[in-house]
């Protein structure tokens, strides 16, 4: 069970990861064409290969056809992207089929972004049937294993009782101290009190022995609770919060915003590394997933503990500042950059990062904020990089 949750949770980011290449794609797509710059087409090839390798990699999964639909259908569009792209640039945004093709083009797109969010839904309903499954299996040993206890205490007593009625008053006692562990929410480190080394003790002797082995199980049963939930949680590279952990705060701090009269805000924080893919290029990715690790750490370690630090996806990272207006976000971004400029990564030495920062306002929208925190991103980017812009001072 265990470990078709590992999967599915690893399909799961996957599928995260691909929606973002795909946002990735239209971008240099729509950089390109607006640039008029035919040799940028092929710069989304690298996110494209990205998504083919990722999804092949999980054809032998019990989801391969799916993902092989997905896959057939992306390809589709990337073809017709790259295409339709090259015409626009080459005909200087003029030709005959123009509106069909983009109308085509777009209707390409919305299918491949629903498909790969059906896919995503279908594996985060399938991951949460899962692990009810978990619980309720575990509820099941830990009420059997009640159960036999009972049936088992009480056989005892009987029998018990047929070899001497002098027992009587042990066996009072140990049926009152039973109660107590069986009582309330199954304390399972307390055991029974053998007050004697005849046949009754060796009967108390042995009830405590089945404690033991059930509360052996039932810590078993919690710590594997607890490993699939940060399974579910946590980027499995940097251990920052992923996208799923993500997405329910910004949802929690939106609807927490909206139930309260007073000023109440919360604040993003979007994080691009500059020029990432050089690293790759020159180092190769090993090194780049150690950049990955040792950035995911300054963040942790210089945001504050109320912030919720998470990866976005590929070399972006995410935090949300509660109840931080977007002065005190700025402050936040501004103290990191610093602390990014001046640290020594492993092979590649300094790095710099670009930063947007957004703030809510009331009715705002889970998209709006991030697209809000987006734009200033790429303000950041176009503006030279290493800096930290707020999106109102865009407007
Ligand atoms: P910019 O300053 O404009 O952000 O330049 P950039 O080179 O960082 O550009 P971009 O954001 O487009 O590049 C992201 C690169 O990050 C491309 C992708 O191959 C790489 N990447 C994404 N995820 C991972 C990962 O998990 N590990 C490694 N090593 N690289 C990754
Ligand atoms: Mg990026
Ligand atoms: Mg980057």
């Amino acid at each position: 069970m265990q470990e078709i949750n590992a999967e599915l949770i690893h399909l799961h980011e996957c599928t995260f990861n691909n929606i973002s290449l795909l946002e990735q794609i239209l971008n240099e797509l729509n950089s390109a064409v607006v640039a008029k710059e035919l040799d940028w087409i092929a710069n989304s090839d690298i996110y494209a290969n990205e998504i083919k390798t990722n999804l092949e990699k999980h054809f032998a999964t019990d989801y391969g056809d799916d993902i092989k639909r997905v896959l057939n259908s992306f390809q589709d569009y990337y073809i017709t992207a790259k295409k339709v792209s090259t015409k626009l640039i080459n005909s200087n945004y003029n030709y005959e089929n123009i509106n069909s093709d983009t109308a085509l083009l777009v209707k390409k797109y919305n299918n491949i972004y629903e498909l790969f969010n059906n896919l995503k839904l279908k594996l985060k309903d399938k991951i949460e049937q899962n692990m009810n499954s978990i619980y309720e299996n575990s509820n099941s040993v830990i009420s059997n294993g009640s159960y036999i206890f009972i049936l088992w205490l009480s056989v005892s007593i009987i029998v018990t009782v047929y070899i001497s009625q002098d027992f009587k008053f042990r066996i009072n006692q140990i049926v009152e101290e039973t109660r107590q562990i069986a009582s309330g929410d199954a304390d399972f480190n307390k055991r029974l009190c053998i007050v004697s080394y005849d046949e009754l003790g060796d009967v108390t002797k042995s009830i405590n022995l089945f404690i033991n082995k059930l509360h052996q199980e039932h810590e078993e049963l919690v710590a594997t609770k607890e490993e699939l939930k940060s399974l579910y949680v946590l980027d499995s590279l940097t251990k920052l919060y992923n996208r799923v952990k993500i997405d329910e705060i910004i949802d929690i701090e939106i609807q927490r915003i909206n139930r309260y009269i007073n000023n109440s805000v919360f604040s993003i924080i979007i994080i691009d590394i500059d020029h990432f893919k050089s690293i790759n290029d020159t180092h190769g990715h090993l090194v780049g997933d150690t950049v990955l690790e040792e950035f995911a750490l300054i963040l942790k370690n210089n945001a504050r503990a109320t912030d919720y630090v998470g990866r976005w996806g590929g070399e972006e990272f995410i935090i949300i500042c509660i109840e931080t207006d977007a002065n005190g976000a700025m402050s936040v971004a501004e103290k990191l950059r610093t602390s990014i400029e001046k640290f020594d990564f492993t092979t590649v030495g300094h790095k710099t990062a670009s930063f947007g920062v957004a703030s809510s306002t009331k009715g705002i929208d889970a998209k709006t904020i991030l697209d809000n925190a987006d734009k200033a991103l790429y303000r950041a980017k176009n503006n030279g990089r290493n800096q930290v812009i707020n999106y109102s001072n865009l407007l």
